[in-house]
């Protein structure tokens, strides 16, 4: 009979609350780093186990904060733990941690900004997988700042394109948080009124498994909405299979005017002269009926799309470069308001 493996606990000694380590440092959230911490050990616990095994693997946490998903972290027993924190008043709780798992897990704290961090300095080289296999030993957790969150995926999924970064290792796979009404258009498949350009660009190269809510009541201070819990894994093979930022501009474009048909976003990848002619052939080579709205169109159709628009421009350099919001004369200018007043990221 095979016996059920049980995983490795790390008992932490008898440690401050989180409540009494924010009282005891006087670590006051700061608004302008969406600091909302998150209280509940049971919510806390969730999120980690959301991320999988993460037994003796290697994990990024991005804003430990105070240290309550750190903690929970460690119980988990990773061989490596990498805690990126930019505001540096939470470097004594943090260190607290580390000391508390020192021959147990090796724990660097690195006082800095995600976006300006380069986390494959920080990963063993001998986590490497092929980009084929099963992912990698190695996770990114993080209850995200909501003032980076959106940026941060955004740059993440082009580093995922190339295979840069954590995912120089293999397929990464990301435990986060957003604010529910992002982690929603990540997730959102077609015909969902949620869905927009961060939905095709997050399933275009990745697999979005929604988890679950977390009340806003459940932080301190209590942020205006809700929070969601994701787990992505990069594709093996990306839905669209062409360079991250050609991608995100034609799939920008089409859900610029996301309740009008289609065609009329398309159109603006084009100049004004061409524009109706261009956009029909690049509809036709698609095979996508035009008068199609932006949110009933599938991943498959979008790569159609962006194939065709990739065509097109092999065609017609001159239009490669072409941005329908570069304010050249009085006409352009009432349109890029239109395209702001109607984008939906
Ligand atoms: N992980 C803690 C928790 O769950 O209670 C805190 C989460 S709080 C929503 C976000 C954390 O990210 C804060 O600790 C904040 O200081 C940190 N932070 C904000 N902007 C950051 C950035 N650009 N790079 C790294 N950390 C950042």
């Amino acid at each position: 009979m095979a016996v059920a493996k049980t995983a490795l606990q790390i008992r932490l000694p008898p440690l401050p609350s989180i409540k009494d380590v924010i009282k005891l440092y006087k670590l006051r959230a700061l608004r302008e780093l969406s600091q909302n911490f998150l209280m509940e050990p049971r919510l806390i616990d969730k999120i980690v186990r959301a991320s999988g095994n993460i037994q003796n693997h290697t994990v990024c946490e991005v804003g430990p904060g105070p240290g309550g998903i750190t903690r929970s972290i460690i119980r988990q027993a990773p061989k490596k733990l990498v805690l990126i924190e930019k505001d540096p008043r939470f470097l004594p709780s943090l260190e607290l941690l580390a000391d508390a798992c020192r021959d147990k897990v090796d724990v660097d704290i690195i006082t800095g900004d995600i976006l300006k961090t380069d986390l494959s300095q920080f990963i063993p080289s001998d986590a490497k997988v092929h980009w084929l296999d099963p992912p990698p030993p190695v996770h990114l957790i993080g209850n995200l700042p909501f003032s980076v969150s959106t940026i941060l995926i955004i740059r993440w999924l082009e580093m995922i394109s190339k295979h840069e970064g954590p995912w120089l290792f293999g397929r990464t796979r990301m435990t986060l948080t957003f604010q529910k009404e992002v982690a929603e258009r990540m997730a959102a498949r077609i015909l969902d009124k949620q869905r927009c350009r961060l939905s095709v660009m997050c399933q275009s190269w990745c697999t979005v498994k929604y988890n679950f809510d977390i009340p806003g009541t459940a932080f301190l201070p209590k942020p205006d909405v809700d929070v969601g819990v994701v787990t992505l894994t990069p594709l093996k093979h990306p839905i669209i299979k062409l360079p991250f930022k050609l991608t995100e501009k034609v799939v920008r474009q089409i859900f610029s005017m996301r309740q009008k048909y289609s065609i009329r976003g398309a159109q603006t990848l084009f100049p004004e002269e061409v524009r109706e002619e261009v956009a029909l052939k690049m509809y036709n080579i698609a095979d996508i009926d035009p008068v199609t709205r932006p949110f009933q169109i599938t991943n498959m159709e979008f790569a159609r799309l962006c194939e065709a628009y990739n065509d097109i421009i092999k065609q017609h350099p001159e239009f490669e470069h072409y941005d329908y919001r570069a304010p050249k004369n009085k006409n352009n200018l009432i349109n890029a308001e239109e395209v702001n007043i109607e984008c939906n990221m």
